[in-house]
């Protein structure tokens, strides 16, 4: 299907998703990492295929699991267990660049 009669079909449509996708990512900025603790911004929505078969008219949106992008864990949003173990060590400085960094 043409972009054009897609949005044709959509001209008078009310859009649910972008202010859904909105509040999704407002959310997921908000999580700080169970793991490491990485906040501000540090977490993403990752999504798998099959999470598009739990989209209705009320979530428009597919939830997911957080990603964390300091460490690579991956948890629940909503209850923080983690699903994936990430590694620590990606979360924090190497010891040597902290001591050559002292003045
Ligand atoms: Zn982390």
């Amino acid at each position: 299907m043409k972009k054009e009669d897609v949005l044709a079909l959509l001209d008078g449509v009310e859009d649910l998703i972008t202010p859904a996708v909105a509040r999704r990512s407002a959310f997921f900025k908000s999580l700080k990492c169970p793991q490491c603790g990485a906040d501000g911004g540090s977490v993403i929505s990752e999504i798998e295929p099959s999470d598009l078969e739990h989209v209705s008219e009320v979530d428009v949106v597919p939830y997911g699991r957080g990603r964390c992008l300091a460490c690579n864990c991956l948890f629940a949003p909503d209850t923080k267990i983690v699903i994936e173990r990430g590694s620590i060590t990606k979360a924090i400085e190497p010891a040597v660049a902290f001591i050559n960094n002292k003045p």
